[in-house]
């Protein structure tokens, strides 16, 4: 796994990842109205001090979440089940706001499983919302994850919308994006790296180095990528290969350093098609 440059201060041990802190600091600095994390009784203390100290509003569930981790995602979890409060496992969903009422509202939209309400204040556009749910059925059979449906072809995209490397811990956006070149999704995008230039620049380096990728998706066997690659014609030539893990699939794409792209959901690598639940996205 990559180790991505922290800035959690004396709160390391309330952020599960760089991400959720992320979101948080996006709230804070007003580039959204509210975030959602989720927090386990004995970080609830440090998340209290948190919000005072920054003048900072939460919510809790009144039910707990369990994620189902995949393997072959990393142990990252997409989807999820409630369970009572009295679980002794599971964490808190927790809504966060500058102000009260949104993070009270968020809430309510999350406990009536209202996305399209709860996706609003979460600062989604409308276009990334009516995306989601036109697939969220469908998604939540497959451990909720859209990229596959994004996907219209393999032209290079910039990197602001790779949400595929979030199973790296690395993403500028928080939400799916409906296509690779959504313009609310890159408006989004450029306002939040600016805000890590200027408040986290080895983060803003780090990401932006790492987002330029090529990214090879599937739904069940890893998530594989390369930020030094080059295309010629249908074919791309990689090295130094990422993955979220390490299984026969990874061994074939990082032996080989090539695959021939057919479409942007199959692809030919050591003479073998891959076709089914795979997606290709390049980004420059
Ligand atoms: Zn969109």
């Amino acid at each position: 796994m990559l180790c991505t440059p922290k800035y959690y201060d004396d709160f390391e041990g309330l952020w599960r990842s760089t991400l959720s802190f992320l979101d948080c600091a996006y709230v804070l600095k007003g580039l959204k109205f509210c975030g959602i994390d989720c927090v386990d009784r004995e970080r609830l203390p440090l998340l209290r001090k948190f919000c005072r100290v920054n003048g900072l509003c939460f919510e809790l569930s009144d039910y707990k979440i369990i994620h189902q981790s995949e393997k072959s995602k990393g142990g990252f979890s997409n989807a999820c089940s409630r369970v009572s409060i009295d679980c002794p496992c599971g964490n808190y969903a927790v809504f966060l706001s500058i102000d009260r009422i949104i993070a009270q509202l968020a809430k309510h939209y999350h406990a009536i499983s209202d996305h399209a309400n709860l996706g609003q204040l979460l600062g989604y556009p409308k276009c990334c919302l009516d995306f989601f749910c036109k697939h969220v059925e469908e998604a939540s059979q497959k451990n909720m994850d859209f990229i596959l449906y994004a996907l219209a072809d393999t032209k290079q995209y910039d990197f602001y919308t790779n949400k595929a490397l979030r199973y790296f811990d690395i993403a500028i956006i928080s939400h799916f994006p409906c296509s690779l070149n959504c313009p609310a999704s890159i408006s989004i995008a450029q306002k939040n790296l600016y805000f890590l230039q200027e408040e986290h620049p080895q983060i803003a380096t780090f990401f932006e180095k790492h987002l330029k990728s090529m990214v090879i998706y599937t739904e069940d066997q890893g998530i594989f990528f390369s930020n030094d690659y080059s295309i010629k014609g249908d074919i791309v030539e990689y090295r130094d290969l990422k993955a979220t893990v390490e299984n026969s699939l990874f061994h074939k794409l990082k032996n080989t350093n090539q695959i021939t792209i057919i479409s942007h959901n199959s692809l030919i690598v050591n003479q073998e098609l891959l076709s089914s639940n795979i997606g290709i996205l390049l980004f420059k």
